[in-house]
């Protein structure tokens, strides 16, 4: 639960070292700020785009849309005594907050003390604030913005922290979209009826977000996480890019600004599973949602657009059999997730069915190999899809957790040089309370 009114009044950021007295690092005030936060993507994620892009073996590739934002690099570990790579929870805290912390922790710093989020800061402010995000929107990085919490793994209550607490007797947050209707309509308490109750619209598909015309809105487009990019039927589940703009078209309306957090929750997923067919999916979802935001803010003189990752996922590596050859092609032949694609032949049972998802034409043995797991269970095939196109693509991977290389921080904008060269992650955090002080 949050007391922090009296910690929000007496929040004052420790300006950082490098910063005293430098005449480069001034700062400007600003009225809107767009973070956004792809999990897990690290900087072999975003050059893979870049491959993936890049329909030839021949020339120039040309640049992701992150590319020419590119300013710095952060260190994402956080502090735990038992661990020095991050978690989502706590490397969304550093960001969120400003403390680095103990994995885990929710908008806690290391001695456990509740400390205020930039989004809370914001509306201390008096700016609209909005969560936007691929997984249910009470998962780890989403909730550092606005829970504070021992365990991340608490998503009942920070779902009714979400609607619960106030911050000068107003809700927290204004715009929510993501997944999550499990734990919002729940047979203990129905946070939606709530919601709607005190002014929310309620949508869950893209047809009814699009028509909705309320300024503050939850918008729940699964039980959980929304289906990756690639197997979503648009008409039904927004992408995060239109997600986004519907949040920014709602929070412009502030005359004192605003402050929105968007994240690609499920770039990590994918980082997890192996699975370079959903890690492209999502960073390409997210890509544009950065594009979006970029929009938004170009010709304006009041906005921050920051875009970073919480940590890398997999040790995704580009090329892994040894030939200098990575395969992109084989990717972007693949039409479904190795998820969608196990399911569907485990409803079929025809090994034939495969073409539907794939414009690829597996070997013959490969084929064999799908069709004996088809007697086992789906995530047998899907695990066997998964390093069937690993192979091909020459896709490799260290683990199935995070890695703790350094991850890229792209910006536009108002002082988008205070991000420049490598910081900390909790730098980030400090800046950005600084910048709406
Ligand atoms: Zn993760």
């Amino acid at each position: 639960m949050l007391h922090s009114t009296v910690q929000l009044n007496d929040f004052r950021i420790n300006t950082l070292p490098y910063m005293m007295n430098d005449p480069f690092t001034r700062m400007k005030k600003v009225k809107n700020i767009i973070f956004l936060i792809g999990d897990g993507m690290g900087f072999s994620y975003t050059t893979g785009l870049r491959y993936f892009n890049h329909n030839s073996r021949k020339g120039l590739m040309n640049p992701t849309i992150f590319d020419q934002y590119f300013v710095g690099t952060q260190s994402t570990y956080s502090l735990d005594a038992k661990s020095n790579i991050t978690d989502s929870a706590a490397a969304g805290t550093a960001l969120a907050t400003g403390y680095k912390t103990y994995n885990g922790a929710l908008g806690l710093n290391s001695e456990k003390q509740e400390v205020p989020t930039i989004l809370e800061y914001a509306k201390f402010r008096g700016k609209s604030t909005g969560l936007v995000g691929t997984s249910q929107i009470n998962h780890a990085t989403l909730a550092a913005f606005a829970a504070h919490h021992e365990s991340r793994e608490n998503y009942n209550e920070i779902a009714d922290d979400y609607f619960d607490e106030r911050i000068d007797g107003k809700h927290k947050i204004d715009v929510l979209l993501g997944g999550g209707t499990s734990y919002f309509s729940r047979d203990d308490r129905n946070l939606v009826e709530e919601f709607k109750k005190n002014g929310f619209g309620y949508t869950t598909n893209s047809i009814e977000l699009f028509a909705d015309r309320n300024e503050k809105i939850l918008g729940l487009f699964a039980p959980k996480e929304l289906p990756k990019h690639i197997d979503r039927y648009l008409t039904t589940v927004p992408s995060l890019s239109q997600m986004t703009s519907a949040a920014l078209q709602r929070l412009k309306q502030n005359p004192n600004g605003f402050f929105l957090m968007v994240e690609g929750s499920q770039i990590d997923w994918a980082g997890h599973d192996n699975d370079i067919v959903g890690a492209m999916s999502e960073v390409k979802d997210f890509e544009a949602a950065f594009h979006a935001a970029i929009q938004f803010a170009l010709n304006r003189e009041d906005t921050l657009v920051i875009s970073t990752a919480d940590h890398s996922t997999g040790g995704m590596s580009i090329d892994r059999n040894d030939n200098y050859k990575w395969n992109p092609s084989v990717i972007r032949s693949i039409k479904s997730t190795p998820a969608k694609i196990a399911a569907d032949l485990h409803k079929t049972k025809e090994i034939s069915s495969i073409a539907r998802h794939m414009q690829l034409s597996l070997h013959e043995e490969d084929l064999k190999v799908i069709q004996s797991t088809l007697e086992l269970e789906i995530e047998d095939t899907r695990q066997t899809l998964i390093n069937i196109i690993n192979h091909y693509s020459s896709t490799g991977w260290t683990t199935k957790g995070h890695t703790g290389e350094d991850v890229p921080i792209y910006a536009y904008g108002v002082n988008r040089h205070m991000f420049s060269g490598r910081m900390e992650n909790s730098d980030i955090g400090r800046i950005l309370f600084e910048m709406i002080d």
